[in-house]
C-alpha cells in the first residue's frame, strides 16, 4: 500500500520506516515483554532508549558539551513561559518578530518579564526578516528571542545572528521547532534553543530544550518545579515523568536520520542537502508559474513550510479536492494567512513534492 503524501505543518508526516518499527515493537520491545509505554521511566529499558535518544539528538546536531538537553513537556507554547521564567528574572527581553510564533511569544512573555520589540515585519506582512542591521538591541536586555523558522508565514532566518557582532552581550534564544535537525546550527551564536517534536521529531508531547549550563540555575520563584531548568537537568530530565512514548519515537526518528545518505553526506547533512533540493523545486515553480505566488523574500523563504496562493482564489476548494484526490494531504494554508501551505519536513520525500509539482501544474493546465 503506499500512503498518500501527507504536507501537514504539524503534527506531521512521519517517515515510514519509523512507523514500521514502531509497530512491530507495539507488545515487545526488544523481548522485554512489555511495550515502551508501559515501562517505568527508571527502569533500565527505558533508560537505555532515553539515554540512546539524547546521545543520537546530540551527535546529529553536533551540540557542544556546554549545553545541556533536556526532554520537557508543554510544547513551544509552554516554552513561552518556561523560558521569561528561566532566563529574565523578571527583565527586559528583545523580540525580532517575523511571524506569528514570535509574536505568541511576545505575548506571552509580557506576564513575567518586559518584552522590548526590537524588530518585525509585521508591517510588510512578515513576508521578511528584519535586517539584523536595524534591530535596536537593549543594553539590559536578558535575552533575544527569535523564532528562527515562522511555521504560518514560512520565513526562516537562513544565518543566525552575530548578536555581539550588533552590540548585544545577551543571549539568542531560538525557537526552531518547525526547522530543528533539517540543518546544522552554528552553537556558538546559541545560549538556548527549544523546540516541540511534533515537526520534524515525533509526536505531540515532547519538547527538547538545549541550554548552556551557565544559564541554568536562575529561575524566578514563580516557576513551576517541573519547569524549572536546574530541577530538570539536575534529574536528567526525570523530576518528573518524562513523555516516554514519544522519547522513544523520537530515539527512533533520531536513528532514521543518522542512516540517511545523500550527496555524500549522512545524518542532518543528508537531510539539508534533500531539504534544499526539495525546496528549490517547489519554489521554482511557483516562481516561474503565473498561476501561483509566494510572497516572502526570497532570501528568507522557509524550506520547511512554503505558503503559496492560488492567483484565483475561488478555486481554492477545487484545488484542494483535487489534491486530496491525487493522494496529497492537508495542503490548505493556516487560517491567519489563507491560500495553500505545504510543509516539507525531512519526513517528506523528494517525490512526494515531484508529485505536488505535477499536480500543480496539471490543476493550472486544467484552466486555461
Ligand atoms: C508548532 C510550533 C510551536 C508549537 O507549539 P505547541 O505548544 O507545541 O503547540 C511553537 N513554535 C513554532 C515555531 C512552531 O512551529
Amino acid at each position: 500500500m503506499t500512503r498518500p503524501y501527507n504536507f501537514s505543518a504539524g503534527p506531521a508526516a512521519m517517515p515510514e520506516e519509523v512507523l514500521h518499527l514502531a509497530a512491530s515493537e507495539m507488545l515487545d520491545w526488544h523481548e522485554s515483554g512489555m511495550g515502551v509505554m508501559e515501562m517505568s521511566h527508571r527502569g533500565s529499558e527505558f533508560i537505555s532508549i532515553y539515554e540512546q535518544a539524547e546521545v543520537d539528538f546530540r551527535e546529529l546536531l553536533d551540540i557542544p558539551k556546554e549545553f545541556k538537553i533536556l526532554f520537557m513537556q508543554g510544547g513551544g507554547l509552554g516554552e513561552n513561559a518556561i523560558v521569561p521564567m528561566n532566563l529574565s528574572k523578571g527583565g527586559e527581553i528583545d523580540f525580532v518578530l517575523s511571524g506569528s510564533w514570535g509574536q505568541k511569544s511576545f505575548k506571552e512573555a509580557t506576564k513575567y518579564a518586559t518584552p522590548r520589540l526590537a524588530a518585525t515585519s509585521e508591517s510588510e506582512g512578515f513576508t521578511r526578516l528584519p535586517d539584523p542591521s536595524t534591530w535596536s538591541l537593549s543594553k539590559e536586555a536578558s535575552y533575544v528571542h527569535l523564532c528562527t523558522n515562522e511555521t504560518i508565514h514560512g520565513v526562516e532566518c537562513h544565518t543566525l545572528p552575530n548578536l555581539k557582532a550588533l552590540g548585544s552581550k545577551a543571549p539568542l534564544v531560538i525557537d526552531f521547532s518547525s526547522h530543528v535537525l533539517s540543518r546544522t546550527v552554528d552553537w556558538s551564536r546559541v545560549g538556548l534553543a527549544f523546540a516541540g517534536a511534533q515537526k520534524n521529531i515525533g509526536p505531540a508531547g515532547l519538547t527538547i530544550v538545549v541550554v548552556r549550563e551557565v544559564l541554568i540555575g536562575q529561575a524566578m520563584d514563580i516557576c513551576p518545579s517541573a519547569f524549572d531548568y536546574k530541577l530538570v537537568s539536575a534529574a536528567e530530565s526525570m523530576y518528573n515523568t518524562p513523555p516516554t512514548y514519544a522519547i522513544y519515537i523520537a530515539g527512533l526518528t533520531f536513528q532514521w536520520m543518522k542512516r540517511q545518505e545523500e550527496g555524500g553526506q549522512q545524518g542532518v547533512g543528508a537531510m539539508e542537502l534533500r531539504n534544499k533540493a526539495k525546496a528549490q523545486l517547489l519554489y521554482d515553480f511557483l516562481d516561474n508559474s503565473s498561476f501561483y505566488e509566494n510572497r516572502v523574500n526570497p532570501m528568507d523563504r522557509s524550506r520547511m513550510n512554503v505558503p503559496f496562493f492560488l492567483k484565483d482564489e475561488t478555486r481554492n476548494e477545487a484545488f484542494l479536492k483535487g489534491a486530496k484526490a491525487n493522494g496529497l494531504l492537508q495542503l490548505k494554508g493556516h487560517k491567519s494567512v489563507g491560500g495553500m501551505r505545504a510543509s516539507i519536513y525531512n519526513a517528506m520525500p523528494l517525490k512526494g513534492v515531484q508529485v505536488l509539482v505535477e499536480y500543480l501544474r496539471e490543476f493550472e493546465r486544467s484552466y486555461s
